[in-house]
């Protein structure tokens, strides 16, 4: 996700530094952001899509209300709650789908992913209410058998759906520290389609009193319809549609960290520095997607290199399975982590194994570019420090770009101090973006603000989809 923060304009500033690495200052040099409302059209745009979600489900709820008022609070209630979780679920279903055109309205896919994550909780609340003040029509409609199954299929799915979304909810328990194995979590997503299909079912045939206004029906039997299809098109098109064929052709070791280069096979997959793709080597016995960021900048023939640390089963197993000639599958690209949408002076700040979207921005760096950039990689060992050369040749190519690493067990852990005094421009006079591990953020940012010194913005990307 790409969170931003602003500080107002003009607060908090200090004297500018020199850098680690003896770069003067570009204080004065550098100019802004062409347009300073870029940054903030691109924020407008990026809520549009939540509160976009938010408002349907809303106003549905409320038709489902004025509709159904004649009944009585409790009827109108009960089917204003229920009409509100057929389209937060059927929603849930469509941005599972990984739309790309939806993107921009989100912010980028794991902002998205959080949005379905939230809705299917609202769905899983409006469910239990629904359920809770079920609406008794039994003296206004004709009963039919149809409606008896389609009440009592409700019912069923309901209480799937229940134990799913409640699995899904609490992938990680609370306080106990257990955590459901991914490839569990995700087999048990799957059915979601299947149990949200039986609500349709129950929501097209259930008894309801004749001579309402069928816009709702419309409406829903509509939502119904569109979040199936997006479960087909998740579970059955897309992973053909989508997929391109790669063929490994390099694969070296740093440490715990495999960098696997691979060639198109076909046409060739089209991204921006910074975006990240699906990864899944079938012959390599890893056939389960996990995204990767693309670790350099877009090539004319298509090659491309995922730097992967062990971090779990998946990665663990990557190092002795994958093989030169082995083909791999991509699916994307997706994300919009942009230096570019950023003011004048950045600074970059990497954790760990979260250097690879900075990798792919440095490399992509020309001599042309106007913004002064600091980049900051945090690690733990100098063999954690992937990308040297990338990084080196990007601060050859263009003077204003200057990095250091920050190796804890040698140099000790980066401070907020250290970063100002290593930074070649006032820190309250940038931006910053992060990726890494959440307490690095937090800790450097806290302790900025203390300073009088918070960036303008701050952007970041996290490598889990929460
Ligand atoms: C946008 C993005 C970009 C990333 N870029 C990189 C990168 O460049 N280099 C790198 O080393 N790592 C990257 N990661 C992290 C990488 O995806 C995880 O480390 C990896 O999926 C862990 O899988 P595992 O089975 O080895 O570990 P596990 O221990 O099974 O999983 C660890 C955690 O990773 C997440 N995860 C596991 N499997 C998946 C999956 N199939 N899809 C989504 N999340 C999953 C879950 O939150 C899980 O709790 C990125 C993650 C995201 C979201």
């Amino acid at each position: 996700m790409t969170d931003i923060v602003d500080r107002p304009e003009g607060a908090g500033r200090a004297p500018g530094r020199r850098s680690a690495n003896g770069r003067p200052a570009n204080r004065g040099s550098a100019n802004w952001a062409p347009a300073n409302w870029a940054p903030a059209a691109d924020s407008i745009l990026n809520s549009t899509g939540p509160f976009g979600v938010m408002l349907t489900c809303m106003l549905v709820g409320m038709l489902g209300l004025v509709t159904y008022a004649p009944y009585g609070f409790d009827a109108a209630f009960g089917i204003a709650v229920g009409a509100a979780a057929v389209v937060a679920m059927s929603l849930t279903l469509i941005l599972a789908a990984r739309p790309r055109l939806l993107e921009p309205l989100f912010g980028g896919l794991d902002k998205m992913y959080r949005v379905h994550k939230w809705l299917g909780i609202s769905a899983l609340i409006l469910m239990i209410l629904h359920d809770q003040v079920e609406p008794d029509f039994e003296r206004s409609v004709r009963e039919t058998g149809l409606g008896e199954l389609a009440s009592e299929a409700g019912e069923i799915a309901f209480n799937a759906l229940l134990a799913l979304i409640a699995i899904s909810w609490f992938r990680r328990l609370p306080l106990i520290r257990l955590e459901i194995p991914y490839q569990l979590w995700r087999f048990s997503h799957r059915f979601m389609g299947v149990l949200f299909a039986i609500i349709v079912f129950h929501q097209f045939f259930v008894d309801l009193p004749a001579g309402v206004d069928p816009t709702l029906g419309l409406l829903l039997n509509g939502f119904g319809l569109a979040g199936v299809a997006a479960w087909v098109h998740t579970e059955f098109v897309a992973p053909r549609l989508r997929r391109r064929e790669f063929t490994v052709s390099g694969i070296s070791r740093q440490g715990d960290t495999t960098t696997v280069t691979l060639c198109p096979v076909g046409r060739a997959m089209r991204w921006r520095p910074g975006q990240f793709a699906f990864v899944r080597a079938p012959e390599a016995g890893l056939s389960e997607p996990h995204p990767f960021t693309i670790a350099g900048a877009p090539r004319a023939d298509g090659t491309l290199s995922l730097s992967i640390r062990a971090l779990g089963g998946w990665t663990r197993r990557l190092p002795d399975a994958l093989r030169e000639g082995m083909s791999v599958q991509l699916e994307g690209p997706y994300g919009r982590f942009d230096f570019r949408k950023g003011g004048a002076r950045q600074i970059w700040l990497a954790g760990g194994i979260g250097i690879t979207p900075f990798l792919a921005w440095a490399e992509s760096l020309t001599e042309a570019e106007r913004r002064a950039i600091h980049l900051v990689h945090c690690v733990r060992t100098p063999e954690e420090a992937i990308g040297s050369e990338i990084l080196k040749a990007a601060a050859g190519r263009n003077p204003r770009f200057s990095y250091q690493v920050v190796v804890t067990a040698r140099d000790g852990r980066l401070t907020a101090e250290r970063l100002i005094g290593s930074t070649p421009f006032t820190v309250s006079d940038a931006d910053l973006w992060f990726c890494g591990p959440t307490g690095l953020k937090d800790g450097i940012l806290k302790r900025l603000k203390a300073l009088g010194q918070a960036p303008r913005r701050v952007r970041f990307e996290h490598f889990e989809f929460a």
